[in-house]
């Protein structure tokens, strides 16, 4: 059967919203009279989101659930959506109704006008502390100024992506993934509609602060080398400053004064450039533990249950 729409839905503990999503996905998606499937996948939940997944799908054909070993993270979970979405256009969307299944007829609007990437961009975030806001809003602006990717600012992963570019991105196989970076870089027709997001329908963030740490750390060395290259900068104005400092020393020794005499001025500019050489060590350290995994070339996830086992 041709499936003209595939909305992916990462699904992490999200019990109390898999209802009222499927619920909205489905009303919104008949009213488009076209054919749909809603694929969910169960990112290792532990809540019973599984057994309402297999219920949704057990009396709905169109919901196909693709079920992790454990929990992979959101972002390859959104990966494994995609890998088994079968429509012409396929939406990512999240399950906690952030993204109303609403905005999907405007992303499919943009998308028949004949763009192949049309993203949602947040105009107004509801229902998040300022320290989420202002944690993003800085996020978008480093990972837009250093990256050589220019990602649209204030955008998740809530997109449409026509099966060219979905085909695209399931042949880029890195584990250490951004998902919104991959889909700019590949290029193609892209546009932006704005959208409201919402407060949480129901319980908590799944995303704490160490996994948002996590994700940026992966845009940036995905998509960047500054920051290897900033250890080089502090590099050359540290021996700069040593080479102006050789004459200027000599000549204030010779005519007797007593500056930069005594252990504090050596001792502090001996940590000083141990700092410096410690954090370009870690920073060498990420980009090479992201090689390491990426020479081991492991799956990128593990399916226990894939939707044609039901
Ligand atoms: N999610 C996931 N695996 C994880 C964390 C989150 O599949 O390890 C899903 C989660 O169920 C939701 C989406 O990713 O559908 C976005 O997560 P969340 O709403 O917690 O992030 P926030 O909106 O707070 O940034
Ligand atoms: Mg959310």
């Amino acid at each position: 059967m041709k499936i003209a729409y595939s909305i992916v839905a990462p699904i992490y503990n999200e019990i109390d919203n898999l209802p009222e999503l499927y619920r909205r996905v489905k009303e919104v998606m008949d009213s488009t009279g076209e054919t749909w499937e809603l694929v969910l996948v169960d990112d290792g939940c532990t809540d019973g989101s599984t057994e309402k997944i297999h219920e949704l799908a057990a009396q709905d054909k169109a919901v196909r659930p693709v079920i992790f070993a454990r929990n992979f993270g959101h972002q390859i979970a959104v990966t494994a959506g995609l890998d088994y979405a079968r429509g012409d256009a396929i939406v990512i969307i999240d399950a906690d109704l952030q993204d109303p299944p609403e905005v999907i007829l405007e992303l499919a609007e943009k998308w028949r006008e004949g763009y192949e990437v049309v993203y949602a961009v947040r105009a107004e975030r509801e229902g998040e502390s300022w320290f989420k806001k202002f944690t993003a809003a800085l996020f978008y602006r480093i990972i837009f100024r250093i990256t050589d990717v220019k990602i649209p600012l204030d955008t998740g992963d809530f997109r449409l992506l026509d099966r060219k570019v979905v085909n695209v991105m399931n042949s880029m196989r890195e584990r250490h993934r951004f998902l919104r970076g991959m889909a700019s870089w590949i290029g193609f027709k892209q546009i932006g509609v704005e959208y409201k997001r919402v407060a949480r329908h129901a319980g908590e963030t799944k995303y704490p602060l160490k996994k948002m740490l996590r994700l940026a750390l992966n845009a940036v060395t995905s998509f960047s080398y500054f920051p290897l290259q900033v250890a080089t900068y502090i590099g050359f104005v540290a021996a700069g400053i040593a080479i102006l400092a050789i004459p200027v020393v000599i000549y204030m020794r010779m005519t007797g004064s007593q500056a930069f005499f005594g252990q504090a001025t050596t001792l502090i500019s001996v940590l000083f450039l141990g700092g410096v050489q410690l954090i370009s060590l870690g920073v060498l350290g990420e980009y090479i533990g992201r090689l390491y995994d990426e020479a081991k070339g492991r799956p990128l996830y593990i399916v226990r249950e894939a939707p044609e086992d039901q």
